[in-house]
């Protein structure tokens, strides 16, 4: 195959894991990212004051099913064990998320077994509802208004920014409900924490002879005619001049504060009540349970909406983005030479073992297209 000059438009996992991909059969890639650090939105770094590694740009917990990605990670960083907890404070209490039998009993003061509290939750459930549409359908129908009020309104109408009665079923159903006392957050066959950060595992995926890497690097239209084919995974309206509008996103503020000792006992604390103007509390020393560190990094976090120089975080996804996306997957589909990848380029929530995955199956896909002389 002949030797191709290929430019990845961003340094997070699929700039990453393409380049290496491309890299490895020989290609020439150049890599160029607007920030002045690698590994994107999963970037790690230690606090100079605590030494604590603190996740930049919120919590991140690797979580997969997919033998191939957790071996490939493995390549590159020592993964270690770790569960993610999450706790939530609501209406003055502290309760175990995600909703489970010891979240049921504690919140009705009962002693109930798994049978027991299925039964009494189908009991509460509105049952009228039989094809949730809405977040607030989906609430309402598999846990009742009880728990919907305490656990998800006010955190969903603080997150997103708007009532969850116009937000998709979807984003529930990421959440389970469990009727044992299994608060594991996530229920993934492999799960845990890199030891020394995401970022180191990013900077050993771009460890190779054949990756050149720029930072503080905007990539701009013209640049592409400089290469043989771009993976873009910036924006995907930003690549097209925002030419139909921009699409909806919900951006996170950090309040970054330090202390010693043990601030809050655990790495995340939801806050449920809409009173609360965060959504939650990080405490990054907790994600790292195998260092010890005298101080404490924790991060308050709020959200609001995008504006044009903020950090787009959560794509939002409502029916008028739904009609604009459409518009621009068309055009994005229409463009030769650029492949759309990653979270911003294809404006999809996804989880980083998903990232991966398809970045994997991006890559292997235009190689073969390469071999056998078509283009993508
Ligand atoms: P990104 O990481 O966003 O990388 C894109 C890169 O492109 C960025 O570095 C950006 O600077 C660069 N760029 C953009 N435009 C340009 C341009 N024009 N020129 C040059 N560079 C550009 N996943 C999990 O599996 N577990 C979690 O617990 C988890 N928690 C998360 C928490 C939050 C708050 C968020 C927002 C996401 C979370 N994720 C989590 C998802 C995870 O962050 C993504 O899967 C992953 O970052 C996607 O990688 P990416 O390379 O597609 O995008
Ligand atoms: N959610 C909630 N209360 C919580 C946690 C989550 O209402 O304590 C809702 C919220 O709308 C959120 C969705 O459930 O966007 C998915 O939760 P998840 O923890 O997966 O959120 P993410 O990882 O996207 O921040």
């Amino acid at each position: 195959m002949t030797k191709m000059n290929l430019l990845m438009v961003g340094a997070g996992l699929s700039g990453a894991v393409i380049g290496r991909m491309m890299a490895e059969e020989g290609h020439s890639v150049t890599i160029v990212d607007a920030r002045d650090h690698i590994a994107g939105n999963c970037h790690t770094e230690r606090d100079a004051e605590t030494g604590v590694m603190v996740h930049v740009y919120g919590p991140h917990i690797f979580h997969t099913d997919d033998a191939e990605v957790w071996e490939y990670v493995n390549r590159y960083e020592t993964f270690l064990p770790y569960k993610n907890r999450v706790k939530t404070t609501s209406q003055g209490r502290v309760f175990s998320l995600p909703i489970n039998l010891h979240t049921i009993n504690q919140y009705y003061e009962k002693t109930m077994r798994p049978d027991e509290a299925r039964a009494f939750i189908e009991e509460i459930a509105d049952k009228s509802i039989e094809d949730p549409q809405t977040f607030e359908e989906q609430a309402l129908r598999f846990v009742g208004p009880d728990l919907y009020e305490a656990f998800f309104k006010g955190y969903t109408i603080k997150q997103w920014g708007c009532s969850p009665t116009e937000l998709p079923a979807s984003i529930l159903k990421r959440l389970p409900v469990r009727f044992n006392y299994d608060d594991n957050y996530f229920f993934h066959k492999f799960q845990g924490m890199p030891e020394n950060g995401y970022t180191q595992m990013v900077e050993r995926i771009l460890d190779h002879p054949g990756i050149t890497v720029h930072l503080n690097t905007r990539f701009t239209r013209e640049q592409a005619a400089e290469y043989d084919h771009v993976f873009y995974s910036g924006p995907l309206d930003g690549y097209f001049d925002y030419e139909l509008g921009r699409l909806g996103y919900r951006t996170l503020d950090f309040e970054k504060f330090t202390d010693t000792g043990d601030y809050q006992g655990c790495a995340v604390m939801n806050y449920g009540d809409v009173e609360v103007p965060y959504t939650r509390i990080t405490e990054h020393k907790h994600f790292s349970p195998w260092e010890e560190h005298e101080g404490t990094v924790c991060y308050r976090e709020f959200s609001r909406a995008c504006g044009p120089d903020d950090i787009p975080y959560y794509p939002i996804r409502l029916m008028e983005e739904k009609a604009m996306l459409g518009t621009y997957v068309e055009k994005a589909n229409a463009e030769t030479g650029v492949t759309f990848v990653g979270r911003l380029g294809t404006y999809r929530y996804l989880d980083m073992d998903v990232t991966i995955r398809e970045a994997l199956d991006t890559g292997r896909a235009f190689l073969q297209h390469a071999a056998s002389g078509t283009q993508m």
